[in-house]
């Protein structure tokens, strides 16, 4: 079967935290995917639109939103970060296909889920853990969300409020270099994890984030928290 591609055109394009940007297209109706899995976007050079190579974005809206929403870490001199920085403007179009990838829930499982995050690697936690959670979904859901310092977060507020609307969503935010005023975890998810989850083998297991923490943290759920490779789902952003 050939790979769905769409056209799509840009409704947001905002900073929401240090060099994080969130950006949105309208969806196009013929557009399904799962929670959890991504896309390929046509990106052009800044200075030779002719000049494309596709890079992949986690989708971070569900399945039921009129928008595909996305975040994006900007690196110095990246071609994405470019394209989302200087020429990313509401109405831009962009050539996008999808949906890929098999980083989506066992919704069999009858394990709670515990998502673990550094930074843009929350997105596709946001599609997954709102759309679970408003199809019914009442295991216990835990997500261990992990960025550098206060003006690195985003989304926080949206994730606090779904705590407060459904019990069985717990929320975890960690930060490696915060300060003094800062109330929640402080340090690396990684060494994190054993102070905030006491029993692993009750948790189907999802990690996102960078290759160094996401190949960090297989390691360890592996080798220390004996973690089954079937309760273990890894996405990382290389
Ligand atoms: C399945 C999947 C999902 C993903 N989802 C997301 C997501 O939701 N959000 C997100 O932020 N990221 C995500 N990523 C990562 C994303 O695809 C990009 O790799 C990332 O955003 C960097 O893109 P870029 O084009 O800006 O940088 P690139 O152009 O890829 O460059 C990366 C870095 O290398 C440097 N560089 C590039 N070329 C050279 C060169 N010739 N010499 C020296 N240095 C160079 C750049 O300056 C930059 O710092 C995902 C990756 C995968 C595989």
């Amino acid at each position: 079967m050939p790979v769905p591609s769409y056209i799509v055109s840009c409704t947001k394009n905002l900073l929401i935290a240090q060099d994080i940007y969130e950006f949105r297209f309208a969806k196009p109706k013929e557009c399904n995917f799962k929670t959890g899995q991504f896309v390929l976007f046509d990106v052009p050079l800044v200075e030779n639109s002719a000049d494309i190579q596709t890079r992949a974005l986690s989708i971070a809206s569900t399945p039921s939103e009129d928008e595909l929403i996305f975040v994006a870490k900007m690196k110095e001199g990246g071609r994405a970060s470019r394209w989302i920085m200087e020429l990313l403007k509401v109405e831009s179009t962009v050539r996008m296909q999808g949906p890929f990838g098999n980083f989506t829930l066992d919704e069999k499982t009858p394990k709670d889920y515990l998502f673990i995050a550094t930074s843009t690697g929350v997105a596709p936690f946001r599609s997954q853990i709102i759309d679970a959670l408003k199809r019914g979904d009442r295991r216990r859901m835990d997500l261990v969300y992990g960025v550098r310092s206060q003006e690195d977060l985003f989304w926080d507020q949206e994730l606090i409020a779904l705590t407060q609307t459904y019990d069985n969503f717990f929320l975890h935010l960690a930060l490696s270099n915060p300060t003094n005023d800062w109330k929640g975890h402080r340090g690396r998810v990684q060494t994190l994890m054993p102070q905030i989850i006491h029993d692993f083998s009750r948790k189907s297991v999802y990690v996102c984030g960078s290759p160094e923490m996401t190949k960090e943290l297989k390691q360890l759920c592996l080798e220390q928290w004996t973690i089954t490779k079937t309760d273990l789902h890894v996405e990382g952003y290389i």
